[in-house]
């Protein structure tokens, strides 16, 4: 299952980059060999007691004048109402309550989504509580005061907001479906993909002034078998800021491919591949997600036998990061090689499951361990013990060694690329966790 998706919406200042970081806290991961991904805090990959989160800050750069900073909250409402599992609506006591406010209340309610009001700044918990009531009027439930930058309240948030994940949290586990994201810069083709590949029955759903929004989910049928689309074309913002349109691809990206099984990132051939792309490739990467590098508009494209081959070894070049990528080459406009694109998406998605037996992967640690010998350093050598792999989705092993500092970076890599020899994970990242066993 997908881990939920937390979103914090609310007006400029009352806090939600102070909160967002108390909750993201040491929690946020980081992928050290990812480069290009971006560090600024617009997500963060949480945990709280046994929970699992990705959290999202809305907001974006601040606006000067008020009418603007009613539109800015509504589009920040909006990519919340889109994507998130469970909102948290920021407010402000100690500028209390504000018509923006009553606005943006009105649009979470309607949207039916699981609303948490949160009363922050309220730095002490006794004298505040009559203005923390006023809140109430909101008409979204009982408000929970925290103070950010004390730390305070912070438990009683997590707990009203993990409330929501028992009851309507994140999909429903009974539908296995392969959902598929495709993902790529603006122009690269990925509406045109989704239109080829579903054709009519994509709907365009207009609910807000201002916003177009396409079905998030798109259900697709191939060679008989069903699939979801995660569809990151749709949404197209009017707005005029370039910070914010950045946040908001990002943010929607990530929360595509974070309930993807498979991501399909499409890259222009025309264009070629650039810094941008490792970004959003990179979000795949860093969530474990099976990737599939679609070349598009290959039909554009003057070619001759090794234009394939140059091709791929320049992505490949600036996604070093991810070795394990697949590769096709297709085109929207005459629907070349969408078949062969399915191939794949079937072939990862069981790699992305697939489960080696203890004994079998023992076997091939002690072939590589034997072929070349581990580091070791001042006199002490690695001795690895013993290997298992204990999950899937992907793949995720455990390695028992005498020493983890012994047990560098490019040894893992090693025994990596033995186990993609023995079993072939083509398309999947594999996760490594060395642990120590003396
Ligand atoms: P954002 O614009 O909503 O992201 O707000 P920020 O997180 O940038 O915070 C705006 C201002 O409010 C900053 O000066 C913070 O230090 C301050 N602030 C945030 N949380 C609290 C709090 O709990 N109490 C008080 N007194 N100030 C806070
Ligand atoms: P998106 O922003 O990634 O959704 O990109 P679009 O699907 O809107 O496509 C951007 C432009 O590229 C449009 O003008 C499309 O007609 C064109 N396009 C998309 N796919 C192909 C393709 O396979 N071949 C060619 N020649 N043009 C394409």
């Amino acid at each position: 299952m997908s881990k939920p998706i937390v979103a914090i919406v609310g007006r400029p200042n009352v806090g939600k980059s102070t909160l967002f970081n108390v909750i993201a806290g040491d929690s946020i991961a980081i992928v050290k060999d990812t480069p290009g991904v971006t560090r600024d805090r617009i997500y963060a990959d949480c945990s709280w007691l046994n929970y699992n989160f990705t959290l999202i800050d809305t907001g974006g750069i601040e606006p000067d004048s008020s009418d603007v900073i009613l539109s800015q909250m509504r589009d920040q409402a909006q990519i919340a109402i889109d994507t998130a599992d469970v909102i948290i609506f920021l407010v402000d006591v100690r500028q209390g309550l504000t018509d923006a406010d009553g606005k943006v209340a009105d649009m979470l309610r309607r949207s039916q989504k699981p609303v948490v009001l949160c009363v922050n700044k309220v730095d002490s918990f006794k004298k505040m509580e009559a203005d923390v009531y006023e809140f109430y009027n909101l008409g979204i439930g009982d408000p929970i005061p925290v103070s950010a930058s004390n730390h305070q309240g912070v438990g009683d948030l997590l707990e009203a907001v993990s409330d929501h994940f028992k009851k309507d949290g994140s999909e429903s586990d009974d539908d296995d479906r392969p959902r598929i994201a495709i993902v790529g810069r603006p122009n690269v083709g990925k509406s045109s993909i989704v239109n080829r590949l579903v054709g009519e029955k994509r709907v365009i759903v207009s609910d807000i002034a201002g916003t177009t929004r396409d079905a998030i989910d798109t259900p697709l049928k191939r060679n008989g078998r069903e699939y979801i689309l995660i569809d990151t074309a749709g949404l197209r913002r009017k707005s005029k800021i370039h910070e914010d349109l950045e946040r908001y691809s990002i943010i929607r990206t990530v929360t595509a491919v974070e309930r993807a099984d498979v991501v399909v990132m499409v890259i222009d051939a025309a264009e070629g591949v650039a810094e941008q792309d490792a970004k959003i490739a990179g979000i795949a990467h860093e969530r474990g997600k099976g990737v599939i590098i679609a070349v598009n508009k290959w039909d554009a494209v003057e070619k001759d036998d090794k234009t394939i081959y140059k091709m791929t070894e320049k992505i490949k070049q600036t996604l070093a990061y991810m070795p394990y990528a697949e590769f096709v080459f297709i085109s929207a406009k005459t629907g070349q090689r969408l078949d062969k694109l399915f191939e794949l998406i079937d072939m990862i998605i069981e790699n992305q499951s697939m489960r080696i037996a203890t004994g079998v992967l023992n076997e091939i640690l002690a072939e590589a361990v034997a072929m070349q010998q581990p580091p070791s350093d001042k006199g002490r050598r690695l001795k690895i013990f013993y290997m298992t792999q204990i999950s899937v989705k992907p793949p995720t092993f455990v390695v028992f060694v005498n020493d983890k500092k012994l047990m560098h970076y490019s040894y893992t890599r090693y025994i990596e690329n033995q186990i993609r020899n023995a079993f072939g994970f083509r398309g999947t990242p594999l996760r490594f966790i060395i642990r120590e066993r003396k």
